[in-house]
């Protein structure tokens, strides 16, 4: 059965000698920085100089240095700058201050699994994933309530790195709510697969087929988008609070046995191979090596497929729509722009 740690797993004061730079102040670093701050925890922001969230963290009260300054004071290093820059980031400033006996923490293994940081023996390397948006990290705490995370340990040099990575997950407030232990490969090769095939693609390749569909059909765009997508929320709300069941027992029997008597024939087993070839090139690194080479060849494919989704009529409808009625101005927009995937 899965490892759960809570508050009473993890002490905090294991890190009272220690000083943790965090690099990157954005969505995950502030709220690390300000969490592990807050706990009492020696925190030094590392970020470059005339950088935009340096005047943010100094703003907060927060000792900051250059991203090597910071990782040669500390012998904890939270690598929290964007997934796609940790290389140039890890090789520039924090090899050259890596000592035997620190720690180096990621909360994503991307780099590390698919082997663009090679971290040396003698480092422990563990990472601490909110299941989170940085910003919900943050209020949770100011809260007094937790955010749910991964803890994994991919290399284990002193024998305390699981120790250490616990201590952090509390003064972050992870432990408060459960933090499930795993592998850098499983929370990698899980959390591309999740988000390629069913949170992020999947879903909106469903509604804009449906939507398609509607419409193509004769029918109007903006049935089309409240049926598509907008109803897509309540639906996912039942299934959140209590599972497929939930939903089922909320929604007419019409839509119960329309809905199972279908939904197999919608996302049938063709959809399920492309699922399979999905994560194959997931394991096997292609889509990774995919990434990296778009990125080196400045995101000419990306800025495309961009733009085509931003060009969808669903779009256009859906702002217009959201415009005129009201219930897209209660909603709390704050954690609209982070990468909770
Ligand atoms: P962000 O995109 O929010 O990070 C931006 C920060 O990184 C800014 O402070 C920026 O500073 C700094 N930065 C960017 N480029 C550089 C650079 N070359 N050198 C130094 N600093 C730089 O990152 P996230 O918080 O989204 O992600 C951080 C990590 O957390 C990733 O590994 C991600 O996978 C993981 N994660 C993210 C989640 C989320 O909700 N966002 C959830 C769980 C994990 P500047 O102002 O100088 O540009
Ligand atoms: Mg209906
Ligand atoms: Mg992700």
């Amino acid at each position: 059965t899965t490892e759960i740690y809570y508050d009473d797993d993890a002490d905090v004061s294991t890190l009272d000698d220690e000083t943790v730079a965090v690099l990157g102040y954005g969505s995950q670093g502030h709220a690390h920085a300000l969490n592990l701050h807050e706990s009492g925890v020696d925190v030094i922001v590392g970020l470059r100089e005339g950088s935009a969230s340096r005047d943010a963290a100094e703003a907060d009260g927060l000792t900051v240095a250059t991203p090597d300054e910071a990782a040669k004071q500390a012998g904890y290093i939270s690598v929290l700058v964007p997934d796609t820059v940790q290389a140039s980031v890890y090789e520039n400033a924090i090899e050259p201050n890596l000592e035997a006996g620190d720690t180096l923490q990621f909360a994503h293994g991307l780099n590390i699994h698919y082997g663009q940081i090679e971290p040396p023996e003698g480092v422990d390397v563990s990472m601490v994933a909110p299941k989170s948006p940085g910003h919900l990290v943050r209020r949770n705490y100011e809260n007094d309530e937790g955010t749910p995370g991964l803890l994994a340990v991919y290399q284990d040099t002193t024998g305390d790195a699981e120790e250490r990575a616990l201590a952090y997950a509390k003064a972050i407030g992870c432990t408060r709510a459960g933090v499930i232990e795993t592998t850098f490969q499983e929370e990698v090769e899980s959390d591309l697969f999740g988000e390629q095939a069913v949170l992020c693609g999947g879903v909106t390749s469903l509604v804009k087929h449906g939507y398609e569909t509607l419409v193509d059909a004769g029918y109007s765009p903006e049935i089309a988008y409240f049926e598509c997508l907008n109803e897509l929320k309540l639906i996912v709300d039942l299934m959140y609070e209590g599972g497929h069941a939930e939903m089922w027992d909320s929604v007419s029997d019409t839509a119960e046995y329309g809905g199972l008597s279908r939904g197999d024939r919608i996302v049938d087993e063709h959809v399920r191979e492309n699922m399979e070839e999905t994560l194959e090139e997931i394991q096997n690194g292609e889509f990774t090596r995919e990434w990296i080479l778009e990125n080196q060849a400045g995101r000419p494919s990306y800025t495309q497929l961009r733009q085509a989704e931003k060009n969808h009529e669903i779009e256009e409808v859906g702002a217009r729509l959201r415009d005129l009625f009201a219930w897209a101005e209660e909603e709390d927009t704050e954690d609209e722009e982070d990468d909770s995937v």
